[in-house]
């Protein structure tokens, strides 16, 4: 899952950035609304962190000309405290939630979570397909029980793929989505990533669909 943070302090983009790497998500960071809106424009994140008080083009119209435009990528907005009309405007302009500075980056992470789980439509934040059981919260993966340790870049298309069961994901969408803008991109390393998934879970999962990608699925009744 990939992430991009939208927030002119530095020291706040740094510690976002970490902590949101740590719990497992691909990030990009812009420093101003023109750069933040121009990349959440041509990049296809699974959320986005908003500072609604950014140089160059404000958070409110970053945000209103992304829906504008058709853009529905789940979009948390950070507002300074009291602020209560700024919270208001963010909704407006088509915010899925908010915190209020300062904050605790583990109410973050959890807000990001529950937002890109149901952006796929899931209620739960355990992913389940057959077996295989991916919690979300703590980034473990088991089948039957068993723990299955990953990598983190393993982890990455495996939490993808769970959030998109049952459909097909071409290695350009997988490789879009876990790797950040400056990472020289080689769609092989997907294939040794699902490679690698395959052998570790045992069971047969993620289905090869000929010329279009993959997709994962429980295993059939028998
Ligand atoms: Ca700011």
């Amino acid at each position: 899952m990939r992430l991009l943070i939208a927030e002119d302090d530095p020291d706040l983009a740094r510690q976002l950035t970490k902590a949101l790497a740590d719990a497992g998500y691909t990030i990009d960071h812009a420093s101003d609304g023109e750069e933040a809106h121009h990349l959440g424009d041509t990049e296809p994140y699974d959320a986005i962190v908003l500072d609604l008080g950014l140089p160059k083009i404000d958070g409110v119209t970053v945000l209103r000309r992304w829906r504008e435009d058709g853009r529905d990528t789940p979009v948390l907005i950070l507002t300074a405290r009291d602020q209560w009309n700024e919270k208001v405007a963010g909704f407006d302009a088509g915010a899925d939630d908010y915190v209020t500075k300062p904050f605790h980056m583990e109410e973050v992470i959890a807000r990001l979570r529950a937002l890109i789980r149901r952006a796929a439509g899931l209620a739960s934040p355990e992913l389940i397909c057959g077996p295989l059981r991916v919690d979300t919260r703590s980034g473990r993966a088991s089948v039957d029980g068993n723990p299955v340790k990953l990598t983190a870049n393993e982890f990455k298309v495996l939490a993808y793929l769970m959030h998109h069961q049952g459909k097909v994901i071409s290695r350009t969408e997988l490789t879009e989505h876990i790797y950040d803008q400056d990472f020289d991109r080689d769609s092989n390393t997907i294939e040794v990533f699902v490679g690698r998934l395959r052998k570790k879970l045992e069971v047969d999962l993620i289905q090869t669909v000929r010329g279009l990608g993959y997709r994962l699925e429980p295993p059939a009744e028998s």
